[in-house]
């Protein structure tokens, strides 16, 4: 047994309830960070790590084995207390999966202290088809997402953690991927509860099981196969949205599926939208693209070939200022400026704002690749994924990468 093996195992033999009082056991050596091995993902095999975003909030950490056995995890400064013994971090080695506060993963776990005062840096290590088809998971609503659609995800989504994984391996000795939206949604495993569930599940594992190590190639590089919510009509070109994109396949492409154009007889589709900001939110915007305390007018000052808008400007009391508008859309919040595909604004855009300033649009996210809504409804209308993938990346190819 190795090292890394009989701590793990320490560890494991101090799993007991978690509503017990703590136990007074032998403390756990904790392993230093720089016996971690460098590794890369240059193929589509092997394993990935993705620090859990959902976890680094929490105030404690409840981690359950399949049999059920607790450790409690609670902050102590800058170490932990698991089951009242302090150690600078707590490994979880593969004899998963683990559940983490209710939720399930597979693979093996690396709990530490987060930097502030508050919150855990949890790392899930596990095989990559198996972060694959936790990220579809994540990503798609299962039950309305037919097999076409969930192999189309599986594929871009693996293509973007070994792009993503080997760009950062140049950098870091322990590359990793977020679980949000910094790269991939990715909650766990897919716990199906019920015979539906368990329908959905299967599913789930042909699509991942039928692209097993497949992933989209421009030249010989994998592609950085990023993909959003719905792109309202037009995809966006990724070096709009940022600089230094470098995959021709992530051009601007027309969506059929957001323009109703799959003759499925859909009304809806595009997904649209509204916000309108308030004027304590419009005079934030002009303090903080320093146009003066009062923000007068908006307009869109460059447009992309769809119609989407790139830059606005923004005029005050102070003078003027170009803002990209995926800064105009953090500063206003994300979750409310859904897309840059901005179809009308009330008052009209450059006209004099009085109180309000509406935003219609359509779409979600920032519209680079596959158009997750499309995805849906493309393999609703007979395309499968290898036609739909060849239609939101032009150009590029799917190849097994193992
Ligand atoms: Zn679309």
């Amino acid at each position: 047994m190795n090292a890394r093996a009989t701590l793990a195992f320490a560890l494991l033999a101090t799993l007991g309830a978690c509503a017990a009082p703590p136990k007074k056991g032998a403390p756990i050596t904790p392993i230093s960070a720089s016996s971690t091995p460098r590794r890369t993902l240059r193929r589509a095999s092997g394993e990935v790590h993705v620090r859990l975003a959902q976890l680094a909030g929490a105030k404690t950490l409840e981690v359950r084995d399949a049999a059920k056995a607790c450790v409690k995890i609670e902050r102590a400064g800058t170490a932990l207390l698991c089951d009242g013994v302090r150690q600078t971090e707590a490994r979880f080695a593969e004899r998963g999966p683990w559940s983490v506060n209710g939720r399930r993963y597979r693979g093996s776990l690396v709990v530490r202290a987060a930097s502030g005062a508050s919150g855990f840096e949890v790392t899930n290590a596990l095989d990559l088809e198996d972060y694959i088809a936790g990220v579809v998971a994540s990503e798609l609503v299962l039950w309305s997402a037919s097999l076409e659609t969930l192999r189309a995800q599986a594929i871009a989504a693996r293509s973007y953690a070994v792009s993503a994984l080997d760009d950062r391996g140049a950098r870091r000795t322990d590359p990793f991927l977020y679980s949000d939206t910094r790269d991939m949604a990715y909650a766990g495993a897919f716990v199906p509860k019920n015979e539906r569930e368990r329908e959905l599940d299967a599913e789930l594992a042909r699509a991942i099981e039928s692209t097993r190590g497949r992933v989209l190639l421009e030249g010989e590089r994998v592609v950085d196969a990023r993909f959003h919510a719905a792109c309202g009509g037009h995809t966006a070109d990724a070096r709009d949205v940022s600089p230094e994109a470098r995959f021709e396949c992530l051009r601007s492409v027309p969506c059929p599926a957001c323009r109703n154009e799959l003759g499925l007889g859909r009304e809806s589709a595009g997904e649209p939208w509204s916000f309108t900001a308030q004027r304590a939110a419009l005079d934030a915007l002009a303090q903080r693209f320093r146009v003066g305390t009062r923000l007068e007018r908006l307009r869109p000052v460059a447009l992309d070939s769809g119609g989407r808008w790139l830059e606005v400007e923004l005029v005050g009391p102070s003078g003027s200022a170009r803002v990209r508008f995926e800064e105009l859309r953090r500063a206003l919040g994300a979750d409310k400026l859904l897309s840059s595909a901005i179809e009308l604004t009330v008052p009209r855009a450059g006209d004099e704002l009085a109180s309000t300033l509406r935003f219609e649009g359509r779409g979600r996210g920032h519209g680079v690749g596959l158009c997750q809504a499309a995805a849906r409804e493309c393999a609703s209308a007979g395309w499968n994924a290898e036609r739909i993938l060849a239609h939101y990346y032009p150009g590029a190819r799917v190849v097994d990468w193992r």
